[in-house]
């Protein structure tokens, strides 16, 4: 439900018109994150205090304490000199866990800018403010929380209007940047049951979640009605379109589940005599490695799967329920799959939601290479990672995810990097901040990093590009693959080996941001102009993808821009100055002092620049906070557990 939501907002395949106002503003990120099923019933006082303990953790996770305190008029702000976040005593259950919201969307989004910031915050305003309060307007939304205290200003205020300054690109950037930081939000509310999404829960009924998808509409056109001038009649956002789960009136998921895995017994069941071994082989999957991953052979029969699914007593209606029959123009139920090497995709708890078929070496032009089962309430591709399981506990210990195209290349890259290196793909879309959250839950993103390994091809480098506005604000260590032309992780595998494989991962890898800087300077190249008009155009294009990146990276791509377009390195550096004045707003003192902090990555040290003033922490705030950091809330003092956790409303919070 959320791969089309996401898709959206990351391919620039657009459905709606950008945003203007900061009305539409909100109501484009609504349209934008609405997959995600909002909950059922308005929250009450315990879902605040469950969401906030689940923030908590989250910020904990993140390396912060959370405390109450005096904000000196501000709701709260986060310091990173002592990396806390502190949040106002007096704030309501709801206005608290949406300042909390906010201050997690900086530590999501604005680490690296944070930690260069002298003041030892960040400057809270331009487009930082934006990301941060749209972090909290939706993960307001998503609890049932009324998010009509948060306004948004004018959409050029801070992407501009320019052309030369692709506005439409910084929309996008900004949306795919919220949406991150808002799933790992929202992952963690889930788990925590805050959000009516309970994992583990059998699945609601379309009525349940009709009912909440009507609460939540009409609170989005009440906040929208709010903010709209004088007696205009607004429109509530994705009113029209129900979310894919409201109009699902299934059967159970343990019943699906039950299905996938008699279908994946069956599937393993039909391996010997099948052509699927010695093809998985020849792709260098030895058999122990396809039984690791419980690799099958759909048979070449019309029914196969069905009439041995219906024998054990399997009703139809829940085989087409699990999307493995269909059927057929004459009314008959078919195998989904026929005549293919299967292989179980699973849920991050494990459960096989889902299947993946390579069609056989002899299969005609017109059969796709790759086939996947259909959405269901089990399976949403956009959520789910194939591989993401299998690797598991070689993550949890430090493993490198390397996201790759297809199902084999994520086998091979898990069985040659031998617990180094975990593959990952998504199934057969483009990566999604879905995607990202889950496998920012199952690895430590910020100290292994990622490793990108899309195909060399136009296509390839596109979703390369995706991945990186998507995993930058997780984490810095972005790497991309060095493939040889034509060649993908499988092929290595299945040619020079395992080893040679590992070395690859190992060694021929790049920044990321290089490819970044690379498609960007080819858009331009491409066109037909004159060099000089070529060259001037890429600088501007690529300066406000530079600034935007975080300053470890800044030194690098300055040189290379420069290089590249054999402009002087003076030229390229005020150019991307001038690109981070562009990215803040109004306040010049904000934008100098962004600078100063990207500079210093160029050139010297940085030189403490004057504080800018702040809408989060005014430095009377920040003196304020300095001076009593360290020091427990009152409430919780002389309490373990409620010094670890401060309580929502001044009360401690029960255990
Ligand atoms: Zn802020």
């Amino acid at each position: 439900m959320s791969e089309k939501r996401c898709l959206a907002a990351t391919s620039g395949k657009v459905d709606q018109p950008y945003p203007h106002s900061g009305r539409d503003w909100a109501s484009w990120l609504w349209h934008t994150h609405h997959g995600q099923p909002p909950r059922g019933q308005p929250p009450t006082p315990g879902d605040a205090e469950a969401a906030w303990t689940a923030l908590i953790h989250l910020a904990r996770r993140e390396g912060f304490t959370v405390e109450r305190g005096n904000c000196a008029g501000a709701d709260g702000f986060a310091f990173w000199r002592n990396r806390r976040i502190r949040i106002r005593p007096d704030a309501t259950p709801a206005r608290a866990v949406i300042a909390l919201a906010h201050q997690l969307g900086h530590v999501l989004l604005h680490n690296q800018i944070a930690q260069r910031e002298f003041s030892g915050t960040v400057m809270c305003t331009g487009v930082r403010k934006v990301e941060a309060d749209s972090v909290a307007y939706l993960t307001a939304t998503r609890i049932g929380i009324d998010g009509t205290a948060i306004t948004f200003p004018a959409v050029s205020s801070w992407a501009g209007t320019d052309p030369r300054a692709r506005p439409a690109a910084t929309i996008q950037a900004v949306t795919a940047r919220i949406l991150t930081a808002t799933a790992t939000i929202v992952t963690r509310l889930d788990a925590a049951g805050v959000t009516g999404a309970r994992p583990g829960a059998p699945a609601r009924t379309a009525g349940h979640v009709a009912s909440g998808v009507s609460t939540d509409v009409h609170q989005v056109a009440n906040l929208t009605r709010s903010r709209a001038h004088g007696t205009q009649t607004a429109t509530a956002p994705g009113a029209a379109r129900l979310p894919i789960a409201a109009q699902r009136d299934g059967p159970p998921a343990s019943e699906l589940a039950r299905v996938h895995d008699k279908a994946a017994q069956f599937f393993r069941s039909q391996m010997p005599g099948s052509w699927a071994p010695d093809y998985l082989a020849g792709r260098g999957l030895s058999s122990a490695v396809q039984e690791h991953w419980l690799a099958g052979h759909a048979p070449a029969a019309w029914d196969a799967l069905t009439r041995h699914l219906q024998s054990a007593g399997f009703p139809d209606t829940l085989l087409e329920a699990a999307g493995v029959a269909r059927r057929s123009r004459r009314g008959t139920l078919i195998d989904t799959f026929r005549d293919r090497a299967m292989l179980p995709i699973r849920s991050a708890e494990g459960t096989i939601i889902a299947f993946i078929g390579r069609a056989a070496a002899h299969a005609g032009p017109d059969v796709p290479k790759y086939l996947n089962s259909p959405a269901t309430s089990l399976y949403d591709k956009g959520e789910t990672l194939f591989g993401l399981w299998e690797a598991r506990d070689a993550l949890a210990q430090g493993a490198r995810p390397v996201i790759v195209e297809g199902p084999l290349d994520a086998i091979a890259v898990t069985t040659a990097g031998q617990g180094r290196y975990a593959g990952v793909a998504p199934c057969g879309t483009a990566f999604t901040a879905s995607q990202v959250a889950a496998l920012d839950g199952a690895a430590d993103l910020r100290a292994v990093g990622i490793t990108v390994a899309f195909d060399p091809d136009d296509a390839g480098k596109r979703a390369a590009v995706r991945a990186y506005h998507l995993l930058i604000p997780l984490t810095e260590k972005l790497a991309a693959l060095n493939l040889p032309p034509g060649q993908d992780p499988a092929q290595i595998l299945a040619g020079p080996g395992s080893a040679a494989l590992a070395i690859m991962l190992a060694d021929h890898i790049r920044p990321l941001p290089d490819l970044v800087i690379n498609a960007e300077i080819r858009r331009w190249t491409r066109r037909r102009l004159s060099y000089a008009e070529g060259q001037i155009g890429a600088l501007r294009a690529a300066a406000p993808l530079i600034a935007a990146m975080p300053p470890a990276h800044v030194a690098r791509q300055v040189a290379r821009l420069a290089a590249i377009l054999q402009l002087d390195h003076a030229l390229v550096t005020e150019a991307v100055s001038d690109a981070l004045a562009d990215l803040g707003t109004s306040p010049a003192a904000s934008s100098r002092h962004d600078i100063t902090a990207h500079q210093a990555s160029l050139r010297a040290p940085a030189t403490p620049g004057a504080l800018a003033a702040n809408n989060d922490s005014p430095l009377s705030a920040q003196r304020i906070f300095e001076r009593t950091a360290g020091v427990a809330p009152t409430a919780a003092r002389g309490k373990r557990a409620s010094a670890d956790r401060p309580a929502l409303t001044g009360r401690p919070v029960r255990g």
